[in-house]
């Protein structure tokens, strides 16, 4: 079912979701369902499942030289989404990328996506792979989300790459594209960023789902901008609680968000790793009680393949 569908048939009652990584390379889908059963219980209507394109290693040789060599550290993106919908009857959404994709790429991969009954994805542009500043696409893939979000709705179509083809099959996926509360790092200003984020609803995007923020009034201010700006979709926001005293500067290093001072100060005040687990789930959980107050329809918990905390904040909210 669509996301849409399920935010409609929720009538208004906040729903719990949350988002998984694929397991690195060698390690058994046991990982994955470990880390969903615990979660199960709160009926997520839908559970996402990133994305990780390849990344290059440099093997040194016998001359001294380097070879590049490409590599996927989590790769199984659609057989976890297969796995999902099989085992929980719930609807798993794939992340699908511009970057590592041509546009033939993108296709079969959409094709497989709709035998397989998977009815929704996000579409993201990706970030630079390591080693690079700037995001580059393949020489015939997409530049930037909208992109992508265009040549899935031209699917839906029944518009395919071989023009040539007749009467085609259309695709039903329901999209769902990235927003940033804070702005995403590349743009001048928030402004800018709202205007191609309309973009990408504009061109077929039926839902946003937010960066993680960890101060509510960004989403509340975000959610109003947007309307201002015209965007009536659904905009779902993203939480993850702190979990680490590391993640006070990972967090905004890698993922370009302000971690409040008051959250901060109480974070250098715990005495190991366990207090600021707890200190997160308290934070986190206060933040999703003030987000279902304002009626938000669901809420996207970042599990990083840990469920422990996320099921103990869903227990106090849901
Ligand atoms: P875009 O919407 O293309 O925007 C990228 C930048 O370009 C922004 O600054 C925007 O303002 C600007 N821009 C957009 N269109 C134009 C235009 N036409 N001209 C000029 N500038 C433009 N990454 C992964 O690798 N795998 C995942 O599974 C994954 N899941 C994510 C889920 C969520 C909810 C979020 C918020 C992020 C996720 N990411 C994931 C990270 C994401 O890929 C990066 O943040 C990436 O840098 C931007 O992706 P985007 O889709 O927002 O890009």
């Amino acid at each position: 079912m669509k996301v849409t569908d399920h935010i409609a048939n929720a009538k208004g009652n906040p729903q719990f979701t949350f988002e998984i990584l694929p397991p690195l390379k060698g390690q058994s889908i046991d990982a994955i369902f470990e880390s969903i059963e615990p979660l199960m219980e709160f009926k997520p209507p839908f559970i996402d499942v990133t994305y990780h394109r390849e990344e290059y290693v440099y093997i040194p040789l016998e001359d001294g030289l380097l070879k590049r060599q490409v590599v996927k550290k989590r790769p199984g993106t659609v057989g976890i989404c297969a796995a999902i919908q099989n085992k929980y009857q719930v609807d798993a959404i794939p992340h699908i990328l511009c970057g590592g994709f041509t546009k033939e790429d993108t296709e079969n991969f959409l094709i497989d996506l709709d035998f397989l009954e998977i009815d929704n994805v996000v579409a993201l542009r990706g970030d630079a792979v390591k080693n690079e500043t700037y995001f580059s696409p393949e020489k015939d893939g997409h530049t930037y989300a909208v992109d992508l979000v265009k040549q899935i709705d031209q699917l839906n179509h029944g518009s395919y790459l071989d023009v040539e083809l007749q009467n085609s099959a259309c695709t039903n996926f329901c999209i769902g594209v990235a927003g940033y509360p804070e702005k995403h790092m590349e743009a001048p200003n928030l402004e800018s960023d709202l205007h191609f984020l309309k973009k990408k609803v504009e061109a077929g995007a039926q839902y946003i789902v937010t960066q993680m923020f960890f101060d509510n009034e960004k989403y509340f201010d975000f959610v109003k901008r947007c309307r201002a700006a015209g965007i009536e979709v659904p905009i779902i926001p993203g939480l993850k609680p702190l979990a680490t005293k590391k993640q006070l500067n990972l967090i905004p290093h890698r993922f370009h968000v302000d971690l409040p001072e008051a959250l901060i100060k109480e974070a250098i005040k715990c005495k190991d790793n366990a207090a600021v687990r707890q200190l997160g789930i308290e934070w986190c959980s206060a933040q999703s009680k003030e987000l279902v107050d304002h009626g938000v329809p669901v809420l996207h918990y970042y599990s990083m393949g840990k469920s422990d905390n996320i099921r103990q904040i869903a227990e106090r909210v849901f």
